[in-house]
């Protein structure tokens, strides 16, 4: 018995193609038309049927580069099910290296959208109706904001025991726990029954080649694990352990000035250690930045420069005291924080 073609955007894909879709949101002011491109892969197989979506936030580039490399990857060539990839959901953003929209909204507090509202309203609604609301499965995929840089992290719902099993399988070192955010695609989709993760890493307007390639990792690992694509041949030792952080804190300035740090993304820090100093425009120490907590480093600006109350770097901190040096023992011969 053979399944039905897959409806989208107007298009009917048959089962067994893959086809570039457009998606018509609002043109500019001289009218260019202007529309969200998707490929959909439709297997000849029944299966989930599965959103991966990036640039939400028009200037978080790394998610558009995980969409490249994991379409060319031989595992989709007979998927199971049904995979649609949005590499740029927020195209008006993107051509302004933007996070937002022309209106100055962000998109990803503007979900579920309405068909007469906004065009933020307008894009989030017809995101939900032409794929959210087809699909069991999403991964949204994003970067830390400009001057800011993310080590690999998923965000979720780990009280969810399928979205749990996701996460473990997608294989990013470290889960740091956030409540979900009023008008997020995550908490939209949530709403609708849809399992999702949300991956980031690395800083805005820049590609940054260890979060790119544990992402496409990720997704193939998802994918493998909701039986989408077969399972691939590899070590044992591939999968590492995910850490689930507790929780998280940002450590800020207390002076204003210039700073320096030895420290590095995916670094551990032990409460109380000095972590950065800053100093006035002739060297002269003007403030000291300690650790509050035993933590690990999951985020921190790129930018030496701060006023006071400045957020320089984002602690994620563990239940179990041994969570820390277990992570230094499975992370650190890969290179996972190499930044530079
Ligand atoms: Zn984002």
């Amino acid at each position: 018995m053979s399944r039905p073609p897959f409806k989208i955007g107007g298009k009917s894909i048959p089962i067994g193609t893959r086809q570039f879709v457009e998606l018509d949101v609002a043109a500019l002011f001289d009218l260019t038309k202007i529309s969200i491109p998707l490929e959909i892969i439709h297997g000849k197989l029944d299966g989930p049927t599965v959103f991966i979506s990036a640039a939400i936030h028009g200037d978080e580039i790394n998610g558009i580069e995980i969409i490249k490399k994991l379409r060319n990857n031989s595992a989709l060539k007979n998927i199971k099910g049904t995979l649609i990839l949005a590499p740029i959901v927020n195209v008006f953003g993107y051509n302004a290296k933007s996070r937002y929209l022309p209106d100055r909204r962000d998109l990803n507090r503007s979900f579920p959208g309405r068909m007469n509202g906004s065009l933020a309203g307008r894009m989030a609604h017809l995101f939900m109706k032409e794929i959210v609301r087809h699909c069991q499965y999403g991964i949204d995929l994003h970067t830390g904001a400009i001057n800011r840089q993310n080590y690999p992290q998923i965000r979720a719902d780990m009280r969810d025991e399928e979205t749990e099993e996701l996460v473990k399988s997608f294989g990013a070192p470290v889960v740091v726990n956030s409540r979900l955010r009023d008008g997020s695609l995550r908490e939209a989709a949530r709403k609708e029954g849809v399992k999702i993760l949300l991956y980031e890493g690395g800083e805005a307007l820049r590609f940054d080649d260890s979060t790119i390639k544990t992402g496409v990792k990720g997704c193939l690992s998802v994918l493998e694990h909701i039986g989408m694509i077969k399972n691939r041949r590899r070590k044992k030792s591939a999968q590492k352990k995910v850490f689930i952080a507790e929780g998280s804190q940002w450590l800020r300035a207390p002076h204003s000035g210039s700073y320096q740090t030895t420290k590095k993304l995916g670094e551990t820090i032990s409460k109380g250690e000095e972590i950065a100093v800053i100093t006035d425009p002739f060297g002269q120490i003007v403030g000291r930045v300690n650790a509050t907590m035993d933590g690990l480093i999951v985020g921190m600006s790129s930018l030496p420069l701060v006023n006071q109350g400045d957020a320089m770097f984002h602690i994620a901190y563990f239940e179990d005291e041994g969570d820390l040096e277990e992570f230094e023992d499975v992370y650190d011969e890969e290179g996972m924080d190499e930044k530079n």
